[in-house]
């Protein structure tokens, strides 16, 4: 998995790391600060609750304490008596009722009330109200100026108890006496005060729910919260400076040898010889690290042995590349070597370099038929023939399948011819009949060689050697060429790579495929009996002919799909009528399709036009048919479905006589070499023999290549049925009516 960004350094991560570390601490820090706080007030909460238990308790005894001094006043008898008599009420007010035993000094004020509730007689200086209500008597507090008074109210009954006289009521100062009734340890009593609100009185109930107060301040509580609050703030801090220390401290440890690993692997990425350093023999620190500088050290080793294993495998795989295992000739790879030795050489010294390049004809026939042991046999002949005929000067090298190059150093173009002539005249006297095969083997040679006057010469001399290699392997070429400038321009368009790949269109789409026709006639009469169909490509407006399209169909064996092609041509031309009816066709199938088993399918696209038309079936007689059984029951099937077989160029190369008495043949087409022969040396008594034995044992015989009215005229005589030639037309994209001049008439007079 690729990662969208780029890689981070150690040192981003130790920053990153640092940084979630403080924010973690922060966070804990956070935590355990809100614990201490509601620990704290947890602590508050109880003092509260015992402060308020405090409170209650002193309030509850201060009360109490009023309420029984008022009660013992209105026992007092002389509260009755006044309540009895009022007369003097003011006088004992004054001077009896605040100053009696009865009373603290708390209680600022009484009254007496009488049954309705008037007090008794009204004082100027009384604190207390100068009514009551009788019938709801109850305790109550008052503010007065901020001070919060008890108004505590009681009956005063008869002696006897039976008869209520009248009220008693005192005011006290409920602070004082709450203050000295109570101990206080956690209320603040500097801060108490009453708050009754709007009201001008509560109910003395109601006063506890009145006091507010403040706590006194728990230096036990502060001091463990400043502890504990400092405790936490100094071990974050702590743990902060530390991870600012340790972990940068860390990531230097173990990015180190890191570092040293990844720099030492450059070091041998550079150097793939280099030894291991001695700052990476010493161990490191960290040991999952130093693991893998051992390995990386033992590997480096392995490494290091493996190579120098390589380099000799190298070297012994070099010296192999160097000589043919089969033939024990140099190989490919040498002669590029020693060529490129010869083009330093060149450079300094001009001298003359000649080349050879033998290549035999139809090899890849020969090991179909014998099999790849007898083709090896002959290569190891040819090999042999070369090497007892070339002088030690002359570098030979086998540069692939068939082919062998001699290089001559110091050799002119004469000389060169002379080499190659004895070569041939050595190859074609090798026993060949000896490892079985019965067929003459053919060995094209093309000779190139510098010229003084021409700089380039040597760098295009490989060029040129194909060039004339590949004239020599033309049909009716002589065998051994020597390169000449005409050659070319000839051959630019032939290898041009256009040609090429208009050929390899043509063939495997039928693009620009098309049929020229020429005319065979009846030599009696000058009528066209048949129309030979000549293979054409059109390609940039010219016309790519035979001679240089078979050269590539056969060097890359593609034979069988050009004949596959025509036949598809040829069926289109004679369904669109091209050719007149009553006539016939003629169509050239090279040897590897004679024996193709689909050929029956193709051809049999053919028969609904053989009602109108002759097919003949020319196979050329060059070319070497190979499986002779097979060909011979193909040529009898089709001669059975009714197609005529012709064994075409007669005379012109291999083993005439024995196809002819192998195959089973309708008719004999001379080659257009053997005509002029016959044709100009009239009276050869072997060629007239031969062509009237053709025609007893019962084949047709056609003349190729007739050019003038004698000849024909000539060849009539001998016996031709049939002649074909420029002089009864060229071939041509339509059907041309043979133009008889006054020649022909002439003859047929
Ligand atoms: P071929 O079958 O022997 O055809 C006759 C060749 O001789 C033709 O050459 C033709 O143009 C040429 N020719 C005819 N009359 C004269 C004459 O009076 N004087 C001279 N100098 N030449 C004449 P082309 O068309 O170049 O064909 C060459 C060869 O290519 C053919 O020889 C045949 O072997 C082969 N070929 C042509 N078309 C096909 C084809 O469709 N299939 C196969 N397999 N081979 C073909
Ligand atoms: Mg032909
Ligand atoms: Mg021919």
């Amino acid at each position: 998995m690729r990662f969208p960004f780029k890689p981070i350094p150690i040192s981003l991560f130790t920053a990153l790391f640092v940084a979630l570390f403080l924010l973690l601490l922060f966070f804990f820090g956070r935590i355990a600060y809100l614990e201490i706080d509601d620990l704290e007030n947890k602590f508050q909460a109880a003092s509260k609750a015992r402060a308020e238990r405090e409170i209650q308790r002193a309030l509850n005894l201060s009360i109490e304490h009023i309420e029984a001094q008022t009660e013992q006043l209105a026992k007092w008898e002389e509260v009755g008596q006044q309540l009895h008599n009022s007369m003097f009420y003011s006088y004992w007010y004054r001077h009896r009722a605040k100053t009696n035993h009865l009373i603290s000094q708390h209680i600022i004020d009484v009254a007496l009330y009488d049954l309705q509730g008037r007090m008794l007689s009204l004082i100027d200086t009384a604190l207390l109200p100068e009514s009551i209500e009788v019938q709801q008597v109850s305790d109550y507090v008052l503010m007065n100026q901020f001070e919060p008074l008890l108004v505590v109210i009681r009956p005063v009954w008869d002696a006897k108890g039976e008869s209520l006289q009248g009220y008693v009521a005192t005011l006290s100062r409920i602070i004082p006496q709450f203050l000295s009734s109570g101990q206080f340890n956690l209320v603040d009593i500097g801060t108490l005060s009453v708050d009754i609100g709007n009201t001008d009185r509560i109910a003395s109930h109601e006063l506890f729910g009145a006091i507010h107060y403040e706590l006194i301040s728990d230096d036990y509580a502060d001091t463990l919260k400043r502890v504990m609050t400092e405790s936490v703030l100094r071990l974050a801090g702590m743990a902060a400076i530390l991870s600012l220390i340790i972990f940068p401290l860390a990531a230097r440890i173990m990015s180190r040898p890191i570092l040293q690993i990844s720099q030492h692997i450059d070091l041998l990425k550079k150097h793939s010889k280099a030894t291991v350093t001695s700052s990476f023999q010493q161990p490191l620190l960290i040991r999952e690290l130093d693991k893998i500088r051992q390995s990386l050290n033992d590997y480096h080793n392995q490494l290091s042995d493996a190579n120098t294993n390589l380099d000799e495998k190298r070297r012994q795989l070099n010296d192999l590349t160097q000589l043919d295992p089969l033939t024990g000739v140099r190989s490919r790879a040498a002669f590029d070597e020693y060529w490129n030795e010869i083009n330093d050489v060149f450079q300094h010294s001009r001298g003359q370099v000649c080349l050879i390049l033998f290549d035999l004809d139809h090899f890849k026939a020969v090991n179909d038929t014998y099999g790849h042991e007898v083709g090896d046999e002959v290569l190891i002949a040819v090999s042999q023939t070369l090497k007892n005929t070339l002088s030690d000067q002359e570098q030979l090298f086998r540069l692939g399948g068939d082919e062998f190059m001699a290089v001559l150093i110091g050799v002119n173009a004469r000389k060169a011819m002379q080499i190659a002539k004895q070569v041939h005249l050595a190859f074609s006297r090798y026993p060949f009949k000896e490892i079985g095969i019965l067929e003459p083997i053919r060995l094209s040679m093309g000779i190139a060689h510098t010229k003084p006057d021409n700089q380039a010469s040597l760098a295009s001399l490989q060029w040129q050697v194909n060039v004339a290699t590949y004239q020599a392997k033309r049909p009716g070429q002589p065998n051994i060429i020597l390169f000449t400038e005409e050659m070319a321009n000839h051959a630019q368009g032939l290898f041009s790579s256009r040609t090429h790949s208009a050929v390899f269109d043509a063939i495997s789409q039928g693009t620009g495929l098309i049929m020229h026709y020429q005319p065979i006639v009846n030599l009696e009469n000058g009528e066209a009996q048949y129309f030979e169909a000549l293979v054409r490509i059109v390609h940039e407006g010219k016309l790519i002919m035979p001679s240089h399209i078979f050269p590539l169909v056969e060097a890359k064996g593609l034979e069988v799909d050009l004949d596959r092609q025509v036949i598809l041509k040829i069926e289109s031309d004679l369904r669109s009528g091209l050719i007149p009816p009553g006539t016939g066709v003629s169509i050239n199938l090279s040897a590897p399709c004679i024996i193709e088993n689909e050929l029956f399918d193709w051809l049999e696209a053919l028969s609904p036009y053989m009602n109108d038309y002759k097919i003949l079936l020319e196979i050329t007689e060059t070319a070497m048919i190979t499986q002779m059984q097979k060909a011979r029951a193909h040529l009898s099937r089709l001669q059975s479905m009714g197609f005529r077989i012709a064994l075409d160029d007669f005379g012109s190369g291999y083993s005439s006589l024995r196809y002819l008495g192998n195959m089973p043949v309708d008719v004999v087409k001379f080659d257009i070499n053997l005509t002029r022969l016959i044709d100009s040396q009239g009276k050869n008594p072997i060629l007239n023999h031969l062509a009237q034995m053709i025609v007893e044992c019962g084949h047709l015989l056609v003349a190729e290549g007739i050019e003038s009215a004698t000849s024909a005229r000539q060849l009539g005589r001998l016996g031709f049925q049939y002649g074909q030639g420029y002089y009864f037309g060229k071939p041509a994209a339509t059907i041309v009516k043979p133009a008889l001049d006054r020649g022909y008439a002439e003859f047929s007079a």
